[in-house]
């Protein structure tokens, strides 16, 4: 497999631009209540409005008396329970952002939400296929893959079926996991440093990069850096839910031009983030330890980030953007605020015990949604 066919090579220059502007799409999805909800007689605390094609979502109350409106929420997207896989695909928006990668320009899909209410389901959906072994490829397709594999099919489609370029993927699959950057596909080699160069901005230095020549070549290397980051790769005790993992798959393109016959290579990028769950946000207000607070740095840093770009700036007043307090945001520097195109999929959890994290998840992706030019960015 490409597993053992790596390729160790520095990222290339990211050289496309894209109008020098960032445009945050926000899909929010919510999960059905699962059975120990149902059981207890949980009703949803979600309510979709069916006349406003999908943008809009309202959190209700689900007390004894009546089912009240708390607040209203409109989004990209928000997804129901209902929505399947395939649907949530072809809804969230995701294909723009592949065609601009395809194009050689950057793009970011990011997971956010508390532990439990479906990151790694619309992400992934990988757990799902464990579970279904007893149903052929085709009906496991249908129905488990999230938005990475089904992102793998569509861009092998596009290159398959075009004869203007000449492709190259590529695959690295990295966590942070208490402040300290690890390989996914590299397990052995440790905690890595995180450097800067002026091509490249920020990247993890020594990471594997992984020329992938077919579907199963890549998702192999995707079910690897899966099964490390879930194993526990490190010492550490590794939970999932405390670590962030970047999944990026590089399009080194070669175009031909017609009239002088040079050819020009153009590198585009697109990288998936799970974040750790949204509720370790809250542990941190209530622990003071060292190391909770190191393992909530990036999420934390992240959030000031996102608050920093969606604050309307004006020409007299820039907000600062801590990009450079944690090893996330540098190295999502490019996504958030930069050059590339991003979708956050906001996952919220249907049970009324979680109203709180629920809450705070679709004010963060309120936002995220702020988020629209390019601000004059102060790196320190
Ligand atoms: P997270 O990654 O946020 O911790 P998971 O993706 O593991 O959460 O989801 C928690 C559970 O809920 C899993 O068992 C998953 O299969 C299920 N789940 C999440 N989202 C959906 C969905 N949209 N439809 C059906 N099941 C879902």
């Amino acid at each position: 497999t490409a597993v053992h066919r790596r390729i160790k090579s520095p990222l290339p220059e990211i050289t496309a631009r894209k109008n020098n502007e960032s445009t945050v799409r926000v899909a929010l999805r919510t999960r059905p209540l699962n059975t120990n909800e149902a059981a207890r007689g949980d009703a949803s605390i979600f309510r979709f409005p069916s006349n406003n094609n999908r943008t809009e979502m309202q959190v209700v109350s689900a007390s004894a008396g009546g089912r009240e409106l708390v607040r209203s929420f409109h989004f990209d997207v928000c997804a129901s329970a209902q929505v399947t896989q395939k649907e949530f695909f072809e809804l969230c928006g995701i294909t723009a952002l592949l065609d601009s990668a395809l194009e050689g320009y950057l793009a970011t899909v990011f997971a956010y939400g508390q532990t439990g209410s479906g990151k790694t389901y619309s992400m992934s959906g990988l757990e799902e296929k464990l579970e279904k072994k007893n149903l052929d490829n085709r009906q496991i397709e249908e129905t488990s893959d999230g938005l990475i594999p089904r992102t793998i099919r569509y861009l092998f489609k596009a290159i398959q079926t075009q004869n203007t370029a000449k492709y190259t993927l590529k695959a690295s699959y990295c966590e942070i996991y208490n402040e300290q950057a690890y390989d996914l596909l590299n397990p052995a080699s440790g905690s890595l440093n995180i450097r800067w160069n002026d091509h490249n901005g920020f990247y993890v230095q020594n990471l594997l990069v992984v020329q992938c020549d077919s579907i199963d070549d890549i998702m192999a290397v995707v079910d690897e850096g899966h099964r490390n980051r879930r194993v526990g790769s490190h010492e550490m005790n590794n939970d999932s839910s405390r670590s962030h993992s970047i999944l990026t798959l590089l399009l080194d393109q070669e175009v031909v031009d017609p009239n002088d016959g040079h050819a020009v290579m153009k590198y585009g990028k697109i990288s998936f983030v799970d974040l750790a769950g949204s509720e370790r946000l809250r542990d941190t207000k209530s622990s003071n330890t060292e190391e909770t607070s190191s393992i909530n740095k990036s999420l934390m840093t992240l959030g000031k980030v996102i608050s920093a770009l969606g604050t309307k700036s004006t020409s007299q007043s820039t907000a600062f953007v801590p990009y450079r307090d944690s090893k996330l945001t540098k190295l999502l520097m490019d996504s958030l605020g930069g050059n590339s195109l991003t979708l956050m999929v906001a996952c919220i959890s249907p049970a009324p015990c979680f109203m709180e994290d629920t809450l705070s998840t679709l004010n963060y992706a309120t936002r995220a949604k702020n988020i629209q030019n390019k601000p004059t960015i102060q790196t320190d």
